[in-house]
C-alpha cells in the first residue's frame, strides 16, 4: 500500500486499491487475466509488472492481494484457493518437525484437523487452549512453541481473546502470532495493528460475501515471512484461478456496508432469542454478559453477524429448529448475504466430536445475512415455536 492509499478510508480502499482503471483500455474493473503464461521480450525480458507464469503471479490475483493487504493494514497479501490452503502454507512455513503450535480449544474444525491429523505426522506438536484465558495460553507455551494460532471470535462458540495480550505472549516466547480474522473481517477488527504477525482469512466467507467462491489469504507486514509464504505457495502450487480472485475482489468492494447490515440484523436476532423460553443460552460478543464482551468492545468496531445458541430439549430439539426455518438455509459455511443455520455438532464440527474441541450437541449456529431483519426474526420465532 502506498503512503497515499493508507490515508484513505476503509470503504474507499476496498473499492480502489489495486483496482485503478486499466491504463491501456480504460477498463474500470480489473480484467480476468485467464492466461497461464506471459510473453517475454527476449529471454528474461518480462513486461510491465514482471509477470512470467500464473502459478507464480497473475495480474487479477495481484489486484486482489493489493486490496486485501490495504484493508488489513499490511504490506503484503498472498491469495490462496481456500482458507485451508492458506493455513497449510502458513503452518508449514513457520513450523518444522519438533516444533509446537498453540491453537484455540474451539478452533475451526478444519484447522484442528490439519494440525491433529496431518501436521502431527510430520512431528509437529499442538496444544488446544481456551485463549480467552491469557494465563492458560502462557502456561501452554513451551521452549519449542513457534506459533500461537488465534481465532477471535471463535467458531462456533464466539469466544473472544485479547489479540494484544496474545501478541505480547508470542513476542516474549519468540513465536509468531497468527490471527484467523475470518469471523470479524478487517472492517471490524485489525489484528496487525494489535501486534499480530500474520492475518489469515477464509475469503470464502465475508470477504467474498456471496457464497459463490472458495478462497483464502495471508496478510503480513513481515517482508521475510511474506517471501517465505510466496516461495512455498509457488513451490507447492496452491494458487487461486483468476476468475476466483476476481469474484472475491468484487465481493470485497461492499464489505463495509455488508458488515454493518450483518451486525444490525444479528443484534435484532439476539434480542429475539434472549429470554425465549426454548433458548437456553445465546452466544454473541455484543452481549454485556458475554465473558469476552469487554475485550471485544475494545478491539472490534461492531460484533458481526455470527450468533450461536443452545436449545432446550437437547440435540433433537436443536436439529428440529434447523429443519424448520424457511429463510435461514440449512447449510455449512457462513458470511454470505443469505442467512444460514446449522448444527455444529453434526455438521461443521463433526470432525472434532470426541476430542477436546467437541461442541454442545444442542447448539445451533446462525450466519445472519443481510435480508430484512424483521423477516429473519419471524423465521426464527416460527422455527422455535
Ligand atoms: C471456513 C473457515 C476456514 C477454512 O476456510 P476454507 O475457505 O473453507 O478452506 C478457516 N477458518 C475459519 C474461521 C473458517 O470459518
Amino acid at each position: 500500500m502506498s503512503e497515499e492509499d493508507s490515508r484513505l478510508g476503509f470503504e474507499t480502499r476496498a473499492i480502489h486499491v489495486g483496482q485503478r482503471p486499466d491504463p491501456r483500455t480504460g477498463s474500470v474493473i480489473p480484467p480476468i487475466y485467464a492466461t497461464s503464461t506471459f510473453a517475454q521480450d527476449g529471454v528474461g525480458g518480462l513486461r510491465e509488472g514482471g509477470y512470467e507464469y500464473s502459478r507464480t503471479r497473475n495480474p487479477t490475483r495481484t489486484a486482489l492481494e493489493e486490496c486485501l493487504a490495504s484493508l488489513e493494514g499490511g504490506r503484503h497479501a498472498q491469495a490462496f484457493p481456500s482458507g485451508m490452503a492458506a493455513s497449510d502454507v502458513a503452518m508449514r512455513t513457520m513450523l518444522r518437525p519438533g516444533d509446537h503450535i498453540v491453537i484455540p480449544d474451539d478452533a475451526y474444525g478444519g484447522t484442528f484437523r490439519l494440525v491433529d491429523k496431518v501436521l502431527s505426522l510430520w512431528g509437529i506438536e499442538h496444544t488446544p487452549v481456551h485463549q480467552a484465558d491469557l494465563a492458560a495460553v502462557r502456561a501452554a507455551v513451551r521452549p519449542n512453541t513457534k506459533v500461537i494460532w488465534c481465532e477471535t471470535p471463535t467458531n462456533p462458540l464466539l469466544a473472544v481473546s485479547d489479540v494484544s495480550g496474545l501478541a505480547a505472549i508470542a513476542a516474549e516466547a519468540g513465536a509468531k502470532l497468527v490471527v484467523d480474522n475470518t469471523f470479524a473481517t478487517p472492517y471490524l477488527q485489525s489484528p496487525l495493528g494489535l501486534g499480530a504477525d500474520v492475518v489469515l482469512h477464509s475469503t470464502t466467507k465475508y470477504l467474498g460475501g456471496h457464497s459463490d467462491v472458495v478462497g483464502g489469504a495471508l496478510i503480513t507486514s513481515d517482508d521475510e515471512l511474506n517471501d517465505q509464504f510466496a516461495f512455498l505457495r509457488n513451490a507447492a502450487g496452491a494458487v487461486p484461478g483468476p476468475f476466483d480472485a476476481w469474484l472475491t475482489l468484487r465481493g470485497v468492494k461492499t464489505l463495509a456496508v455488508r458488515m454493518e447490515r450483518h451486525s444490525d440484523n444479528a443484534e435484532r436476532v439476539v434480542e429475539a432469542l434472549l429470554g425465549h423460553p426454548r433458548v437456553q443460552r445465546v452466544y454473541y460478543p455484543g452481549l454485556l454478559e458475554h465473558p469476552g464482551h469487554e475485550v471485544a468492545a475494545k478491539q472490534m468496531r461492531r460484533f458481526g453477524g455470527m450468533v450461536s445458541f443452545t436449545v432446550a430439549g437437547g440435540e433433537q430439539a436443536a436439529q428440529n429448529v434447523t429443519a424448520r426455518t424457511k429463510l435461514f438455509i440449512l447449510a455449512e459455511s457462513l458470511g454470505g448475504v443469505e442467512s444460514l443455520i446449522e448444527h455444529p455438532h453434526k455438521m461443521t464440527h463433526a470432525s472434532v466430536a470426541g476430542s477436546e474441541l467437541e461442541v454442545p450437541d444442542n447448539l445451533v449456529r446462525l450466519s445472519v445475512g443481510i435480508e430484512d431483519g424483521t423477516d429473519l426474526v419471524q423465521d426464527l420465532l416460527q422455527a422455535l415455536s
